[in-house]
């Protein structure tokens, strides 16, 4: 081993907490290859692979895919700041910090939100969330996350969106965390927008947000009566540099969109349905090994416990401090709870790259050496 190789193993950090996950060397090299124009006609053909590849990935036709330059909440932002005129009436579902995170996002943007509540941790059955918009008038957006990453649970979205389909409603979906993990079906759930993040199951870094919309939800944003509120995220203008026309609108982070297009040709060489059985397997394997710890799910419906994201009560004799030790000690790092969860659970990340058997193996080995 080199000098460089060893500084660069003994920097490595595993990183087994809610994202960002390890990023492989292809990743890494696709990173550092030499910067290019935004507006190079090669360039362009980077655009280009990202998009077609985005699009089998999200399962969808839509031809306005592409990765928004941000993190996941910049996507979170677009949809809602597109699709929102004064006062449009949106139903959001709300189970833990990132449906709230939407909900405080659709209010600025001066929709009249309704915001539907479970306790964090839970998940809503398709006849509630029937029930709540059947009872609501003139809703224009119904939004929902569907891998709630503050609290483990998976949200099933396809029978709501085969329901929403059918109407003039447009349906948005968080797909952050669960994006090329868990079953997703843009086009025949009837999901209108879904976004994600590169740095959760597609192991890019964190600073692109994949997206896409449906002509339902496009045909909405172009008969918008006023502008659009957020310049830098207005797609009528995003749209000029993403379509054929490739006209400038911001300098796009070049290197950035190499690396995920490197990200995106992993999961494909995989397979989707491969890469997410193998979530699903690892996510079986280590609930087999939580079986023989002190540990246990915070998500009570087991159907609905995410493979890429365990959140786990922490008994009473295990410190919050000893995650502190992990990352410190053994480069190892594995996430606190957020809101009132804060020092009663931990999130344990296996996405992408890091859905492994062996990492199951390294956290629960290492930890045994700490409780
Ligand atoms: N939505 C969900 C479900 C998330 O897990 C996250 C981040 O963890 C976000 C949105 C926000 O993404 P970011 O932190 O990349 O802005």
């Amino acid at each position: 081993m080199d000098s460089e190789e060893a500084e660069s193993k003994l920097n490595q950090k595993i990183l087994l907490g809610p994202g960002p996950s390890n990023v492989p060397c292809r990743i890494l090299n696709a990173l550092s290859q030499s910067c290019m124009s935004h507006l190079d006609p090669d360039f362009f053909k980077t655009l280009d692979e990202i998009r077609e590849n985005l699009k089998i990935l999200f399962k969808t036709n839509n031809e306005n895919t592409f990765a928004i330059s941000g993190t996941g909440s910049a996507g979170m932002e677009a949809s809602f700041a597109n699709l929102i005129e004064n006062k449009d009436r949106v139903i959001i579902f709300v189970s833990g910090l990132f449906g709230e995170r939407m909900a405080d996002v659709a209010g600025r943007y001066n929709a009249e939100v309704v915001v539907v509540k479970k306790d964090w941790g839970e998940s809503f059955t398709f006849e509630e969330m029937k029930e709540v918009i059947d009872n609501e008038e003139n809703i224009k957006i119904v939004s929902i996350v569907h891998a709630e990453t503050s609290t483990g649970a998976k949200q099933d979205i396809k029978q709501l969106g085969e329901f929403l389909k059918l109407s003039n409603i447009i349906f948005v979906v968080d797909s952050v965390t669960s994006f090329t993990g868990l079953d997703l079906d843009v086009d025949s759930w009837g999901i209108d927008v879904c976004y994600s993040g590169s740095q959760k199951c597609l192991n890019v870094p964190p600073g692109l947000s994949p997206i896409t919309f449906s002509d339902k939800a496009m045909a909405k944003i172009k008969n918008r009566k006023d502008k659009v509120k957020s310049w830098y995220l207005d797609l009528n203008l995003l749209q000029n540099y993403h379509s054929k026309n490739r006209i400038y609108h911001h300098t796009a982070p070049v290197n950035m969109l190499f690396a995920l297009n490197e990200g995106l040709k992993i999961c494909l060489e995989e397979g989707l349905e491969t890469r997410i059985n193998r979530h699903q397997e690892v996510s079986v394997y280590f609930s087999s090994k939580l079986a023989n710890s002190p540990f246990e799910y915070f998500v009570k419906n087991k159907k609905n416990i995410l493979p890429m994201l365990k959140t786990i009560k922490l008994p009473n004799h295990i410190s919050d401090n000893k995650r502190t030790l992990l990352l410190k000690d053994e480069s190892l790092e594995i996430g606190g709870g957020l809101g009132d969860t804060k020092g009663k659970v931990w999130r344990v990340g296996l996405m992408g790259c890091n859905a492994t058997n062996e990492n199951v193996d390294i956290f629960f080995n290492t930890l045994e050496k700490y409780i």
